[in-house]
């Protein structure tokens, strides 16, 4: 979706917003840290995210990676940075197209600066000198097709002495179809207010984002403000000056005075907030929490599950989605990916999908971040010896020791917290939990831990619970179903061998999460379904292979333990019915 779109309509509902920009990591293990903290600052709702161009194109490539995985992958709008920097107008024509087949509809249109040690900036054989060229290209060749920032600059660019002329150029920019201006960062407020008189007096009219960097350690603050020129009003200096070697107190200082420079400039009429996060993400929160633009007491989940920002596949175009992939929801969408119907508040019409395949996850091996990935979940995993071994591994990612397993990209939940007395119990007991929710009986929808869909509805769900069992342990749990009626309980081996016991329910589509907000239709975002348990069986199989077994040699007793579990065992799902009082983990008793 266009990022203008978003800013017009958060305008005219009043409601300030914010956006966050990264930069591309250096190193494998930098982008695989990046990945989890964007998945972390993904769930504070930022109205976009943003990737710099690295000087002289020097990034390109995981510039681009980064924004595809993120607005493919991760339910947030991407703007990519794009510069003119050694970069000949036909390798722009191939990067933009290329944004355009990966669904980046978001451009920040700059020159870009001289790449390292380049002295004078100056367009490459066949490129283009300024923003506004690139701009007007960008209009000539895709037409509406891209949202278009640009820079501006509150205290003029360092290469122009005359602020008025830099206006002009930037009125240049907007006439040749830049839809915002996102601006250099700034420490004095008035500088940013005088900035926007000035704009308005050129009669540009096109919202402006302040671009703000809280001050998180002396030594960035100092490199950054020297660097680009920045005014730093005298009263900050002389503060900092005081604590500069206690890096803590820096950091709480920079949080108050940045929080206290957005309030302000919220309270005089800016629309959104734009922050620079130097890729960190502790300062940038506490300015928020401290504003009240993100409030943790109340959910903001639009669904269970975050939805997609890519074309076709937006909430209100795929709002139902099989439980199974709730832990690998990248590996859902990877294999989804060519769908142009999604079944849509009831499951049926595209029951029978052709799922991709699986390999096709944007973290494969071969993928930027994947080594350093692997690595953790090595050693997360460690070397199992006995079963006890592997046991105690999903005991420790259920009690929050380690934060990945092959099956789950990312730590346990919060709502998780109401049953993981029950989870450790049944792990301890040798069944390998691998996907869970509470029941839930009409909980507020906007119930922090369980809450989705906005304010005024009330959210229900069955309870949960999905598991690798030993034949042993599966035999010993399907001979007391019968006392269990409300209990729906599904078995299979990798073969495809089935035990399951409700037939009626096991083999259609059991809702198992469902809201009921005034004015709808009860949504029921997340269904246990037999057919997509098959397709996810093969995949959760593959799993032990390929990110466990794996990891040692071939004949080493680790590799033929899990061979063996991966060989033996059943993937099982139990659905409770009964979300009233029921109790599924009383089916484990004894
Ligand atoms: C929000 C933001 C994000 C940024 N992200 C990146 C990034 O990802 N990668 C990166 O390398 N750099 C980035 N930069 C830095 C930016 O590339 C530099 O500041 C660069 O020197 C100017 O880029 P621009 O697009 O603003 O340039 P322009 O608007 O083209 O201006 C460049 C200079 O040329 C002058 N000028 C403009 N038009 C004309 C004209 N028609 N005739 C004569 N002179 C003209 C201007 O006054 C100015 O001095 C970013 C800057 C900002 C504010």
């Amino acid at each position: 979706m266009k990022i203008i779109d978003k800013i017009n309509s958060r305008i005219s509902e009043k409601r300030p917003f914010f956006s966050f920009e990264f930069f591309p990591p250096k190193t494998d293990g930098g982008v695989h840290n990046l990945y989890n903290r964007l998945e972390r600052m993904a769930k504070l709702e930022p109205t976009f995210i943003d990737f710099t161009w690295g000087a002289g194109g020097s990034t390109s490539g995981l510039s681009l990676e980064l924004s595809r995985v993120v607005q493919q992958y991760f339910g947030v709008d991407v703007m990519m940075h794009l510069t003119c920097t050694q970069m000949p107008l036909d390798k722009i024509q191939e990067t933009l197209t290329q944004c355009q087949e990966f669904g980046i509809q978001n451009i920040l249109a700059l020159r870009g600066d001289p790449p390292q040690g380049g002295g004078e900036w100056k367009p490459c054989e066949g490129g283009i000198a300024y923003g506004s060229d690139l701009v007007k290209y960008m209009r000539s060749q895709f037409g509406d097709y891209f949202g278009i920032g640009v820079a501006g600059y509150p205290e003029g660019h360092e290469q122009s002495s005359d602020k008025d002329e830099c206006i002009r150029f930037l009125k240049l920019k907007v006439d040749n179809g830049a839809d915002f201006i996102v601006t250099q960062l700034f420490y004095d407020v008035e500088e940013f207010f005088n900035f926007k008189e000035r704009c308005l007096s050129a009669g540009i009219t096109v919202p402006i984002l302040p671009g703000i960097l809280p001050i998180q350690n002396y030594s960035s603050f100092k490199k950054f403000s020297d660097f680009l020129k920045i005014k730093v009003p005298d009263g900050i200096t002389s503060e900092l000056e005081n604590i500069r070697t206690d890096d803590e107190a820096v950091q709480k200082y920079g949080i108050k005075l940045c929080a206290k420079m957005c309030q302000e400039l919220l309270n005089r009429g800016v629309p959104g907030l734009h922050f620079y996060t130097l890729n960190l993400e502790k300062s940038v929160t506490a300015v928020l929490k401290n504003i009240g633009l993100i409030d943790e007491s109340v959910s903001s989940r639009v669904l269970p599950w975050r939805p997609a920002t890519v074309d076709g596949r937006r909430a209100e175009e795929e709002d139902v989605r099989p439980i199974f992939w709730s832990n690998r929801p990248k590996s859902y969408l990877a294999r989804t990916m060519t769908w142009d119907n999604f079944p849509n508040g009831r499951w049926g019409l595209s029951s029978s999908p052709a799922f991709g395949r699986w390999r096709d996850h944007y973290l494969s091996r071969q993928a930027a971040g994947a080594s350093a990935r692997l690595e953790k979940l090595k050693k997360s995993l460690g070397e199992p010896k006995t079963f006890d071994d592997v046991s105690q591994v999903f005991i420790n990612f259920c009690d929050g020791k380690i934060d990945q397993l092959p099956w789950c990209e990312f730590p346990v939940q919060a709502e998780t917290s109401k049953i993981d007395n029950d989870l450790h119990r049944i792990n301890s007991m040798g069944y390998l939990t691998i996907n869970s929710q509470p029941q839930v009986n009409g909980a507020d929808s906007t119930d922090p831990y369980v809450g989705w869909g906005g304010a005024g509805g009330y959210v229900y769900q069955k309870a949960y619970v999905e598991f690798f069992s030993s034949p042993e342990k599966l035999e010993v749990i399907f001979k007391k179903l019968d006392k269990f009626p409300s209990i729906s309980f599904r078995a299979v081996n990798k073969e495809g061998k089935i035990y399951s016991n409700d037939k009626k329910r096991t083999e259609s589509v059991n809702a198992v999460t469902w809201g009921v907000f005034p004015g709808k239709e009860i949504i029921q975002p997340t269904v246990v379904d037999s057919e997509s348990f098959m397709i996810w069986k093969d995949e959760a199989f593959k799993l032990w292979l390929d990110e466990w077994a794996s990891f040692y040699p071939v004949g080493s007793q680790a590799n033929d333990l899990i061979q063996q579990i991966h060989d033996n065992f059943y993937l099982v799902n139990i659905v409770e019915n009964d979300y009233i009082s029921g109790d599924l983990f009383r089916l484990f008793d004894d």
